[in-house]
C-alpha cells in the first residue's frame, strides 16, 4: 500500500461497514464512507461520508471517484425476521445497488473490489437437518438458496466472477456467515439473532421477569463470528489474489437455545425459554472453513463467548440507556399534564 490508498466503504453507516471504516483509517487508507444513513451508535472514523443511494447510478459513480478500491457492503438486510419478509424489496434494492456499484467502480478504473456476500446462498436442501454437514464454497451449486436475499448474493457473485474475466477489475467475494459484534442494530425488527438474545436477556435481567421468548424450539443451529475476526478476514482476502468466493466465518456450531444459555450466563441471571412461533431459516448451518484456511493461512479465532461478552456488555447499556430515556420521557409528560 502506498502511504494514502484511497478506498471506498459502501454501507459504511451499518453494523461491519462503521466497524471496517475504524479498521482501514488504523492501517494508514484515506477512506470515504457513503451509506444512505450515518453509523448510529458513533461517529464515523471516514476521511468523508457522503449519504448517497446507491440504487442510482449517478450516486454509484460519485461514490466511486478517485478511488482504488472499493469494499462493497451496502444492502438492504436484516434478520431472519426481516429476510423472510422483504423478498421483493431485498431483491429490487439490492440488485440495483449492486449492479450499478460494480459497473461504476469499473468505469472509473477501480483496481480491486470486494464483494460481501452470505452463507444464505447455500441450497436449503444442504441444511435440513441441525447436525448439518458444513458447508463448502462449492455446495452453493445445484442452487436453491431459501429466500431472495440469497439469490441475490448469488447472482451477485456471478457478476463479480464475469467483471473480472470480462473487464480485469479484480474482484473478490466473502460469504459471511453470521457475524456479530457491539455497535450492530439491537432492536426494531432488523436486528440478527445475537443481538436481539442479548437484548431479550439484558431486558429480562433488568425486569426482574426471567421469561425470554426463542422463535421455534431453539434446536435449530449456526455458527457466530465476532466482527474483529471478520475484519481482519475480510482485509487479508483483499490483500490476497484469489478471487473465488470464500466462507468467513467461525465453524463451531451451536443451537440457538445453546447461545440463549451462554448469553444468560454472561447476564448472570437465569433464564426460563417460551418458545414461540417464529421465523426460523434453514435448520441448520456451519462454515467448512478447509478453503478459508488454505488460501489465507488463517481464521477466526475469537471465542463465541469472548465475543458474546462484549456485546453483551455494550447492549444491556444500550437497554439501560433507552429505560432511562422511556421513564425521563414518562414523567416529563406526567408533569406537564398536572
Ligand atoms: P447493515 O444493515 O448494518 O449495513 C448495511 C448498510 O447498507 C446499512 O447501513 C444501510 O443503510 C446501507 N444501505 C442500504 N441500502 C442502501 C442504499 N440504497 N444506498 C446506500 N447504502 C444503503 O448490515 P451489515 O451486517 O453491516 O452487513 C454488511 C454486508 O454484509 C451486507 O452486504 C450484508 O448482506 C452482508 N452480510 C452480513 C452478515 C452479518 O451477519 N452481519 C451476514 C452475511 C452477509
Amino acid at each position: 500500500m502506498t502511504d494514502k490508498t484511497k478506498v471506498l466503504v459502501t454501507g459504511a453507516g451499518g453494523f461491519i461497514g462503521s466497524h471496517l471504516v475504524t479498521y482501514l483509517k488504523e492501517k494508514g487508507y484515506w477512506v470515504r464512507g457513503v451509506d444512505i444513513k450515518y453509523p448510529e451508535f458513533s461517529d464515523s472514523d471516514a476521511d468523508e461520508f457522503e449519504i448517497l443511494d446507491l440504487r442510482r447510478w449517478d450516486n454509484c459513480l460519485q461514490a466511486t471517484r478517485n478511488v482504488s478500491e472499493v469494499y462493497a457492503l451496502a444492502a438492504d438486510m436484516g434478520g431472519m425476521g426481516f429476510i423472510s419478509a422483504h423478498h421483493a424489496q431485498i431483491l429490487y434494492n439490492n440488485s440495483l445497488i449492486n449492479l450499478h456499484t460494480l459497473e461504476a467502480a469499473k468505469t472509473n478504473g477501480v483496481k480491486r473490489y470486494l464483494y460481501t456476500s452470505s452463507a444464505c446462498v447455500y441450497p436449503e436442501y444442504l441444511q435440513e437437518n441441525a447436525n448439518v454437514t458444513p458447508l463448502k464454497e462449492e455446495d452453493a451449486y445445484p442452487a436453491q438458496p431459501q429466500d431472495a436475499y440469497g439469490w441475490e448474493k448469488l447472482i451477485s457473485e456471478i457478476l463479480c466472477h464475469h467483471y473480472q474475466n470480462d473487464y480485469g477489475i479484480e474482484t473478490k467475494t466473502v460469504r459471511f456467515h453470521n457475524i456479530f459484534g457491539e455497535k450492530g442494530t439491537w432492536e426494531g425488527g432488523r436486528e440478527k439473532v445475537p443481538a436481539a438474545m442479548c437484548r431479550k436477556i439484558a431486558e429480562a435481567k433488568l425486569s426482574g421477569n426471567p421469561e425470554v421468548e426463542i422463535w421455534g424450539d431453539g434446536e435449530q443451529t449456526r455458527s457466530f463470528c465476532y466482527i474483529n475476526d471478520c475484519l481482519e478476514g475480510i482485509y487479508r482476502l483483499m490483500r490476497s489474489d484469489y478471487s473465488e468466493p470464500l466462507n468467513l466465518g467461525q465453524d463451531r456450531m451451536v443451537s440457538i437455545n445453546q447461545l440463549a444459555g451462554i448469553i444468560a450466563e454472561i447476564a448472570g441471571i437465569k433464564i426460563s425459554k417460551k418458545h414461540i412461533d417464529g421465523p426460523q431459516g434453514v435448520r441448520g448451518r456451519n462454515s467448512d472453513n478447509s478453503k478459508l484456511r488454505e488460501v489465507l493461512g488463517w481464521e477466526p479465532s475469537i471465542s463465541l463467548e469472548d465475543g458474546l461478552k462484549i456485546t453483551y456488555d455494550w447492549i444491556e447499556s444500550q437497554v439501560r440507556e433507552s429505560k432511562n430515556i422511556k421513564a425521563e420521557a414518562k414523567s416529563e409528560s406526567l408533569t406537564a399534564s398536572n
